[in-house]
């Protein structure tokens, strides 16, 4: 086998570093094209159904935030690279009441509060030693029935409560907009969740809102475009999931 057919062979480990790079060039290229400057938008990895050992070639490669979905297969993560400083969990799943404790002990950020309920919750578990939760509240950018998040007309007044709960400090919006292949249409929810956002830090000067959650593998330029500070790439980074 020759150099060049043995590097190319499915090896893990080295996918997962070439795709980071890749990544990263793919944001900056984003970045600049949208005349913005190359440190305003990070990438969280979003490792969900991947094993730990692809995540650690990632942290490897430079990749120190990841975003998990499901909360025992994310615990089970986390205790084997507890040896890596500086890694950054992001809970970015569904959010029952009965999953709240173990979520605000284990992740430094929640994108995924939509219910003043959950973040009161996520307040009182938080334990004081970690300082407040990181937090995006989830908005139903394309008013799907069948997705999660407070409706656009709901959001002040959840603004309002997070921004009251010690345990939170509240970040910024994130959105799973309706899928599109259409780069233009991509483009409509994106700009509606920088709209909504821009009215928060209008009407909330001294809050530390600076997190606009959205982008993912299929619309991240997009998402770029129109303010994205942190794009969740899967399967851009880790491959299909089964
Ligand atoms: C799975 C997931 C992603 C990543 O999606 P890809 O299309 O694989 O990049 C991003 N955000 C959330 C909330 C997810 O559940």
């Amino acid at each position: 086998m020759s150099d060049q057919q043995s590097r190319a062979t499915p090896d893990q480990s080295h996918t997962v570093k070439d795709t980071i790079v890749a990544i990263r060039r793919r944001l900056e290229q984003a970045l600049a094209s949208a005349g913005r400057p190359a440190d305003s938008a990070a990438v969280l990895a979003v490792s969900k159904t991947k094993p730990a050992v692809m995540l650690r070639e990632a942290f490897e490669a430079g990749q120190h935030l990841f975003g998990e979905n499901y909360l025992q297969e994310a615990l089970e993560k986390q205790r084997s690279l507890a040896d890596l400083e500086g890694i950054e969990w992001h809970y970015i799943g569904a959010l029952q009441s009965n999953k709240t404790r173990e979520v605000a002990e284990h992740f430094s950020w929640v994108h995924t509060v939509d219910r003043e309920k959950i973040a009161r919750r996520l307040s009182e578990a938080r334990p004081s030693s970690l300082g407040p939760l990181n937090v995006c509240l989830q908005v139903n950018i394309s008013r799907e029935d069948s997705k999660s998040g407070v409706m656009p007309e709901a959001l002040p007044a959840l603004v309002e409560q997070a921004l009251a709960l010690p345990g939170l400090r509240l970040r910024g919006l994130m959105a799973i907009p309706a899928a599109s292949d259409d780069p233009e249409q991509q483009r409509v929810p994106h700009a509606a969740l920088r709209a909504l956002f821009d009215e928060l830090v209008k009407r909330h000067p001294d809050a530390p809102l600076d997190t606009l959650s959205m982008g993912m593998s299929g619309d991240m330029e997009a998402a770029i475009d129109e303010g994205a500070t942190l794009v969740r790439l899967g399967t851009a980074i880790f491959g299909s999931r089964n």
